[in-house]
């Protein structure tokens, strides 16, 4: 039995292109890096769909029992407005337009990003580690390789990239074509060299600078990522992620400069996984395109967050997933009916329990499950139907965290009548400790549509509802439309004989 609900996991490793068995460098252990956000400005939708996979990853790691070490970096300096070494940092340049320091943007845009984080149930990680606090870390790291790997500029440190095996595997772009998307910088020696540190152009200063061996400036972006999980994570770690465009510049730097450190062609992690992009009718969701969608645009708008993080499960995470908002409601919807599915198998649970004279012995997890716990729970084992909802399920993330057909599987299960409802909830809780999905405590109202900008309460709302039914009840028709009227005019839609019970809703 055990051998059936632990399906080997298959990662799709983007230095080889192809799927690959998870073989952890420590056993029992799983060691992961994510690349996380440069907080110069507010994270678009699109960024948190590289946590959401990031997390899920996470989640299916410790799903499969592996101690999980996970860290994500918090980018505050170095990032140019362009991911090769051209532009301007973009923290500095938000702090010049702004008339802030950069500093202070930095720490309103981490806790904004922190707060999105939360809402879309994404689990914290061991570490968050900060640029900024690494930067002495990073001058030793640049010291370390600057002999054998890096030539100086009037503008910086500078990468040779052919003095490393390899270069460009991971992007598969050692073309003209590839070169050519890069920028030129006066003086490099091969278009894809890059900065290791730049510094602050005489007569300059930044708010951001450091003393160097090369002169006051600040760290090239891709240093902070290859000093960060080395030092947490170890020389040679499991798994390291990004969006789908850091297979392209950023990572194969990051690869360069751990083969220089280790003076060897490790890469530094052995698995390389990119999500697809979130894109929308103008293409690749981006900041530079001026207005974009946050998290906090789609709460305005009254939609649970929940309800993106699903839109996003439904997709698997290496394809192009379009937003719409149709789409976002269709996943609030499917959401909204996982829900109330729950709630009928609770009920039937209370309904057991208080027919039955020990009721302290049935409680029910909530999260944290592992394959191991639900393998070892009498309950579950006792019950074979069970067990092959689990393995359906395990199989799905299993292969390469196959989050569309896992909800499939889980939906089929949710379906199922005959079925002991603690044993159900038990699936269910450790079904969601892999999607995140609060499936055991979201609530039909927690997922009402409730722009921010109504200018009606909730309350309001329900006594005037009250008041409608008190009308119905005698027969007094007339009034009943009169509040129906009413309601309609201050943008509340009454929606009787509702199959999904919505009751009622505010126009987005
Ligand atoms: P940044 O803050 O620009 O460093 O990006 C944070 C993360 O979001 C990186 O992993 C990017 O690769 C990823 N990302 C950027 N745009 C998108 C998008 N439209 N869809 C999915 N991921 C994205
Ligand atoms: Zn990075």
């Amino acid at each position: 039995m055990t051998e059936s609900h632990s399906a080997p996991l298959t990662l799709f490793n983007s230095l080889t292109r192809q799927p690959e068995k998870f073989r952890p460098v420590h056993p029992g252990e799983a060691r992961v890096y994510t690349c996380g956000p440069t907080v110069y400005n507010y994270q678009h939708i699109g960024n948190m769909r590289a946590y959401i996979f990031a997390d899920t990853l996470g989640r299916v790691l410790s799903w499969k029992g592996y101690e999980l070490a996970h860290i994500i970096n918090i980018t505050d300096v170095g990032h140019l407005t362009s991911d090769a070494d051209a532009g301007d940092d973009k923290m500095e340049k938000a702090a010049s337009e702004s008339g802030k320091s950069a500093w202070d943007i930095a720490k309103f845009y981490t806790q904004a990003y922190w707060r999105d984080i939360e809402r879309l149930n994404i689990r914290q990680p061991a570490r968050w580690s900060i640029a900024t606090e690494h930067v002495e870390q990073m001058i030793d790291f640049a010291k370390s390789i600057a002999d054998k790997h890096c030539y100086e500029l009037d503008s910086g440190l500078y990468f040779d990239t052919s003095t490393v095996p390899d270069y460009g595997r991971l992007a598969r772009a050692n073309t003209d074509e590839g070169e050519s998307r890069i920028d030129p910088v006066e003086g490099k020696r091969h278009a894809t060299d890059f900065a290791i540190w730049r510094k602050t152009p005489e007569g300059e200063t930044r708010q951001m600078e450091w003393d160097s061996p090369w002169g006051k400036g600040a760290p090239g972006w891709h240093l902070e990522c290859s000093v960060m999980s080395k030092m947490y994570l170890g020389e040679t770690f499991d798994i390291h992620t990004g969006g789908i465009d850091h297979r392209e510049i950023h990572h194969p730097n990051e690869i360069a400069q751990n083969q220089a450190h280790s003076c060897s062609a490790d890469t530094g992690a052995n698995i390389w996984m990119h999500n697809n992009f979130l894109v929308d009718h103008g293409g690749k969701m981006s900041k530079s395109a001026g207005e974009f969608l946050t998290l906090q645009l789609l709460v305005d708008k009254g939609v649970h967050p929940l309800a993106y993080r699903l839109m996003c499960l439904q997709a698997h995470y290496r394809s192009e997933l379009e937003f719409t908002f149709d789409n976002l409601l269709a996943a609030l919807t499917r959401l909204k009916r996982m829900v109330m599915a729950v709630e009928a198998i609770k009920n039937r649970h209370a309904e057991l329990v208080s027919a039955s004279t020990s009721q302290s012995a049935r409680t029910v997890p909530t999260d944290g499950w592992t394959l191991k716990q639900v393998q070892g729970d009498e309950d579950i084992r006792s019950n074979i139907q069970y067990l092959d909802q689990i393995r359906e399920l395990d199989e799905a993330i299993s292969d390469d965290l196959n989050t569309p057909m896992a909800l499939l599987s889980l939906e089929v299960f949710l379906g199922s009548k005959a079925v002991d409802p603690i044993v159900s909830l038990k699936e269910i809780a450790a079904t969601d400790a892999i999607l995140g999905l609060d499936l055991l405590t979201l609530t039909r109202e927690d997922l009402r549509i409730r722009p921010t900008s109504a200018e009606i309460t909730e309350v309001e709302i329900e006594r005037q509802l009250d008041l409608r039914q008190n009308a119905k009840a005698n027969k007094n028709f007339p009034a009943a439309d009169a509040i129906r009227d009413e309601l309609a005019a201050r943008g509340v839609e009454i929606m009787d004989g509702d199959p999904l019970r919505w009751d009622w809703r505010i126009d987005v």
